[in-house]
């Protein structure tokens, strides 16, 4: 008798955690987000290529976060140092010329 409560105890578990995990999921859809730099050794950040840089950009000049461009650490940083330098060349603005 006390085993087979445990059992129970133990389902009950298993169903508490597949509830988690299906509350989870309607949120935030699991999906694996790679850094496209690491995915392919080719690609190259040219801050001189405007229309490349400019991807990692929002509307107002700001750097997107790592959340956004879907980048790891290393090749964020890469990111960050090719806007700035961009920023200064002026192939992409600091900020947006107009403020709304
Ligand atoms: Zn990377």
């Amino acid at each position: 008798m006390p085993r087979r409560m445990g059992h129970d105890r133990d389902k009950d578990k298993d169903r508490d955690r597949d509830r988690g995990r299906r509350g989870a999921s309607k949120f935030s859809t699991p999906r694996k987000k790679t850094c496209k730099f690491c995915a392919d050794a080719h690609l190259k950040l040219d801050f001189k290529n405007a229309q490349q840089v400019g991807i990692f950009i929002s509307e107002r000049g700001k750097i997107l976060p790592r959340r956004y461009t879907g980048a790891c650490s290393k090749h964020q940083r890469d990111i960050t140092l090719a806007i700035k330098r961009a920023r200064i060349l002026a192939v992409i603005p600091f900020t947006a010329t107009q403020v709304l």
